[in-house]
């Protein structure tokens, strides 16, 4: 009797495609050069490199640049070759990169910031190169003819900033794990910015997702996030080197508040602070524990299974009391997103949609890059 065959379902994961390793120290910015075998880094290193794809399948730099402080940030412009370079000693500085990406050619420097560029961003419509720094301050430069345009206080340094595209207003993301959009600021401190007439819901969407609800599904830092929109599809990455793609198709809930109560809100056992139903009862009181689905004070017994809750962010097992686990259908547990081990810890990652593919620098000093498209599909 032929033995019968249950073909071993492939686990379906990010395909590590090159590591780059030649940077003496960690890789703060780097991208993925659209429809070239291309990548562009800074480097705490001070060194900005062009690194090209070979016939031997390494990538070797093809532009090595030493600036004259560690490089913070940086931003690249395809349509223009711009690339934006910001610096620990607050200086921005503009390059032009040829066609072949073998040179790049000074453009511009502008004195942005008394500390280190946290971000620098090139809006092309407007000829503006934007940035924000350690100095709490977010300037905007022309960038034909190099003048300091205007500058705004913000209330902690900012971390992120996004130019909306179709619509909306400029977000930002700060060190205090804040998401907010200027628009105000947009619209009373740049003057010239078009009036858009409506947002961007998809996109405010994860930005708000991420900062509210999967705050207590991340344990560690979350170090960056990429949307892929045709598939509706959000990847974060964080410092512990995970990557988890997100199915933002789903309506998640929010996780409910912990109440507090003296005693199990289901069995009524005092908890062990409770020493006046201890004594009465003549029981020794137990630990609390909450139930991560209703938010109820519940002792071990009370709430001694565990489940996956997906619709509020937790793709792990969690603690839920006995009656949410009844609750709780096999349907409701189908995960909504993949986790992945990218094993360095992430310090910035880049999505380049068109071939799919996702580039990670780590403290390790090596940059890898991914092919995403099993996963991000
Ligand atoms: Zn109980
Ligand atoms: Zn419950």
């Amino acid at each position: 009797m032929a033995a019968e065959v249950h073909p071993k379902p492939q686990a379906r994961k990010p395909v590590l495609l090159s590591k780059i390793e030649a940077s003496q120290d960690v890789v703060n910015t780097a991208v993925i050069i659209p429809k070239e075998d291309g990548v562009i880094s800074v480097s705490e290193d001070r060194t900005v490199r062009i690194w090209l794809k070979r016939d031997s399948g390494q990538y070797w730099p093809s532009v090595y640049h030493t600036m004259p402080a560690p490089c913070s940030c940086m931003y690249f412009n395809p349509e223009t070759r711009r690339l934006s370079v910001g610096m620990d000693n607050g200086t921005v500085s503009d390059f032009i990169l040829s066609e072949d990406y073998n040179k790049m050619t000074p453009a511009a420097t502008y004195q942005a910031h008394q500390g280190r560029v946290t971000v620098v961003l090139f809006v092309l419509e407007m000829e503006w190169v934007l940035s924000t720094g350690q100095d709490k301050t977010f300037t905007w430069h022309c960038s034909e003819s190099g003048q300091r345009l205007g500058s705004y206080r913000t209330t902690a340094w900012v971390s992120g900033l996004q130019y909306p595209t179709r619509g909306g207003s400029l977000r930002h993301t700060n060190n205090n794990n804040e998401c907010g959009q200027t628009s105000k600021l947009v619209q009373t401190h740049l003057p010239s910015t078009p009036k858009h007439p409506c947002a961007n819901p998809c996109v405010r969407d994860y930005y708000t997702g991420v900062g509210c609800s999967y705050k207590g599904v991340m344990a560690e830092k979350v170090q960056g996030l990429c949307y892929a929109p045709h598939t509706r599809q959000l990847i974060s990455c964080s410092s512990d080197g995970g990557i988890v793609i997100w199915n933002m198709d789903v309506r998640r809930q929010e996780t409910p508040e912990w109440l507090d109560s003296d005693s199990c809100q289901k069995c009524e056992q005092p908890f062990f602070w409770n020493f006046k139903q201890m004594w009465d009862s003549k029981k020794i009181g137990l630990r609390q524990h909450h139930c991560r689905k209703c938010g109820q004070a519940v002792c071990g017994k009370c709430s001694s299974r565990r489940s996956t809750i997906p619709l509020m962010g937790f793709e792990f097992e969690v603690r839920v009391c006995d009656s949410c686990y009844e609750s709780i259908t096999d349907e409701d547990r189908a995960p909504t997103a993949t986790f992945h081990d990218s094993k360095h810890g992430i310090v910035y990652m880049h999505y380049e949609p068109t071939r799919g593919w996702l580039l990670t620098s780590g403290v390790d000093k090596v940059i890898k890059l991914w092919d995403m498209t099993p996963v991000v599909s």
